[in-house]
């Protein structure tokens, strides 16, 4: 951690500390601690960092009306000091609330601030939602104006307590609570005199397998580190970050002066990395869906496997997929009486894909398809509510039964499956090339924290993802993308595909990458198609419907780019909310922005509220009419938008699957330009094209990943027996 990000930090801090989330555990060391007490009850004193001043007096009346007078604070924003100026009337409300942050920038926390004042000025409190985009500013605004709002209380705020003599610490346990990325993040910690005896992180709200494995990692580092001074956990970042400062907030309560933390890396010697020889049957490039599956497989028919994992954790995009895994003609179909067909749903997805797919790949993967089920099922990962999803004829989406994430649910009893049979997955450790000898794949070479890998093999499976998140590829095959977010997890970079290329193979359909037109900028997060589906419309700026919202990915993004400034807001109601669990996230993680009222929503956003007045009046009406004349939907319109309070997420395409990759043969042999298998070298899942053409349908990536997962295993095995 470098040191102006913690001298901001504990600035920071120190007003949270002083002002909100934190939990009075009852076992303070003495009287003297940073808690919200009743005015008089204690002498207050300022934290570091703030300059609150109050001109009320007395306690605040048991109506919560505040003290006249005027109040201010400051919290650290984006690029330095946010100051909140409150001033209330003689009648108790807030009269007047003025922001400055001269130090935001322009553009966002600029353009925030004056909104934010609006919003404190309305709900007369510093519970506010806050503007989508600015959150660190909107963060700054918030811990300020709760001080204000707790000397306007009369409430004051007594000293922290002093280790004695060069103690880090009083001894005791400490609470502290921060945002992450899906909500707040409690730290409990228990010190002694200069140890960190114990750390206890609660993060239930943070998305499993991603910012729950820095709730996991993270509290291992500090304890080993003895310092709140570590990295944060690469691709959990936000999480990370909400752990170290609620952490913090925990330390400071507990008497720590933080910047005795601060220690200058040491001066970094040259690192003595190791150079190591491993062997085994077959070596598999990335924990990923495809690559667990055929890691698993591969273990059960005997061989002896490595799995290797760039990042810290497994997962990869296939921890983001929420839908369920496409397949027909399975035996949850049957007993649940849907009648499908292999044949259709080859067909729908070749049409899905615009005609552009290889129909041996995707008939491979629907004929597969129920025994993969019947897989999933035999090693505890059984997908038994089935029901309809886009561009499927009939019921086909396979997802768990207690409603969660597909992705996230896999991922999870896929690393169970691991453990249990005791496959060797090696993290944080990056497979560079793939070595050959003779014309044949014969193992990878890798880098680990310490050491440089060669690894012989049999054969190689690649699993290495799509390339979502490699910017410069993305661009070098569109360049029309330059610039757009991505919904793809961090280690999603194209190294299996660069790794192929560089041994011969040939690439197919590179350029096809799905956009996916739910996607909020600032935080990537993907507004699920089940909103629109419930019933939620898009307008742009001017207040306008502009599309059949339910129309294909592609179609939808290509329309939210012609509009004003190529975004689009989507807009649902409290009805919508109430009956949809994922609306919760993105309320939680501050993207919405809600009113009581049409026009009120339009004011937060800069809409003529008049013009999204009369788009939702038209809107419930075409709902009742069953019939939208402007632009023909006639789907996600069980329900109108007429139970407030509104709400609304700014939203832009971002890219959300690459279709193209490595190509391979319904053997999952990759294929090189001369059209021949390269020997001992398979691939499965989004590193490899031909599967999804030119887009691909909801509930076809785990159907991909499954399938091939298991059939580059059965190849690999063969091919390993001399097959
Ligand atoms: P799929 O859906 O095809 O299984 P995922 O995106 O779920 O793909 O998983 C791909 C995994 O491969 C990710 O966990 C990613 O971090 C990992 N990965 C990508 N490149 C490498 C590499 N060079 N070495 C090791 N792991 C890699």
């Amino acid at each position: 951690m470098k040191k102006e990000y913690l001298k901001g930090l504990i600035a920071a801090i120190l007003i949270i500390a002083l002002t909100v989330g934190l939990t009075a555990m009852g076992k303070y060391p003495s009287a003297t601690n940073a808690v919200p007490m009743p005015a008089g009850a204690g002498s207050a004193s300022e934290g570091t960092g703030s300059s609150g001043t109050g001109s009320g007096e007395g306690a605040a009346d048991a109506s919560g009306e505040y003290l006249p007078g005027t109040y201010t604070n400051e919290a650290v924003g984006f690029g330095g000091p946010v100051k909140v100026a409150v001033t209330v009337g003689e009648s108790g409300g807030v009269t007047n609330v003025e922001i400055t942050g001269d130090s935001e920038t322009p553009d966002v926390g600029g353009k925030a601030i004056p909104k934010l004042a609006e919003q404190i000025l309305t709900a007369q409190s510093a519970e506010i939602d806050g503007v989508s985009g600015a959150s660190v500013t909107t963060q700054a605004v918030k811990d300020a104006a709760s001080k204000v709002f707790m000397s306007a209380s009369g409430q004051e705020v007594v000293e922290i307590p002093k280790p004695e003599g060069d103690n880090l610490f009083v001894p005791g346990t400490y609470s502290g609570s921060a945002k992450g990325f899906g909500g707040d993040i409690d730290v409990t910690v228990t010190v002694s005199e200069n140890k960190i005896e114990d750390i206890q992180i609660d993060g239930s709200h943070e998305t499993e397998n991603i910012g729950s494995f820095a709730v996991d990692m993270l509290g291992d580092k500090i304890m080993e580190a003895q310092s709140p001074n570590v990295d944060a956990i690469t691709g959990a970042t936000v999480s990370s970050n909400g752990i170290l400062r609620a952490l913090n907030s925990a330390l400071v309560l507990a008497g720590a002066d933080l910047t005795r933390f601060n220690v200058e890396e040491e001066a970094a010697g040259e690192k003595i990395m190791a150079y190591k020889d491993l062997d085994c049957d077959i070596v598999i490039i990335g924990a990923g869906g495809a690559g667990m599956t055929a890691a698993i497989n591969a273990t059960q028919a005997g061989k002896k496997v490595i799995l290797l994992e760039k990042m810290p954790y497994a997962g990869g995009n296939t921890t983001k997929a929420t839908g369920g895994m496409n397949a027909a003609e399975t035996h949850y179909q049957a007993e649940q009486d849907i009648e499908d067909s292999v044949e259709q749903f080859v067909e729908d997805t070749m049409k899905g894909g615009h005609d552009m797919n290889d129909r041996d790949l995707v008939t491979i993967m629907a004929e597969n398809s129920a025994s993969a089920i019947d897989w999933l099922d035999s090693i505890g990962a059984p997908l038994p509510k089935v029901s309809f999803s886009g561009g499927a004829t009939n019921k086909r989406i396979h997802a768990p039964e207690d409603g969660s994430g597909v992705g996230a649910f896999l991922v999870t009893r896929f690393l169970n499956k691991i453990d249990e049979l005791g496959i060797e997955v090696m993290y944080n450790t990056t497979a560079t090339k793939l070595m050959t000898l003779d014309g044949k794949v014969t193992g990878v070479m890798a880098e680990g924290p310490d050491a440089y890998y060669t690894i012989n093999a049999k054969a190689v499976i690649l699993a290495t993802g799509g390339f979502g998140n490699n910017q410069s590829m993305i661009v070098h095959y569109r360049e029309d993308l330059l610039g757009t977010v991505t919904t793809s997890a961090p280690g999603v970079t194209g190294d299996g595909i660069v790794m192929a290329e560089a041994v011969g193979a040939d690439l197919v359909d590179i350029n096809q990458i799905q956009l996916h037109p739910t996607v909020e900028q600032a935080t990537s997060m993907l507004i699920t198609e089940s909103v629109r589906g419930d019933g939620a419309i898009l307008v742009n700026q001017e207040g306008k419907r502009f599309i059949n919202e339910l129309l294909t990915r592609d179609v939808v993004s290509a329309g939210e780019l012609e509009q004003t400034g190529s975004y689009a807001y989507i807009i649902f109601d409290q009805n919508l909310r109430d009956g949809l669990k994922a609306v919760e996230k993105y309320v939680s993680t501050g993207i919405t922005v809600q009113a009581d009222t049409i026009e009120g929503l339009a004011e937060q956003l800069g809409i003529d509220p008049a013009a999204l007045a009369d788009t939702l009046q038209k809107w419930n009406q075409y709902v009742a009419d069953k019939n939208d004349p402007d632009f023909g939907r006639d789907t996600g319109m069980d329900a109108d938008l007429s139970k407030a309070p509104y709400y609304a997420i700014k939203i832009a395409p971002g890219i959300h699957h690459t279709m193209g990759g490595v190509k391979i043969n319904t053997e999952a042999q990759v294929i090189d330009t001369e059209g021949s298998p390269i020997p001992g070298l398979f691939a499965a899942g989004e590193v490899c094209g031909g599967v999804h053409g030119g887009n691909r349908i909801g509930g076809n990536a785990v159907a991909d990943i499954v399938v091939f997962g298991r059939i580059a295993s059965d190849s690999a095995v063969k091919y390993c027996d001399g097959e």
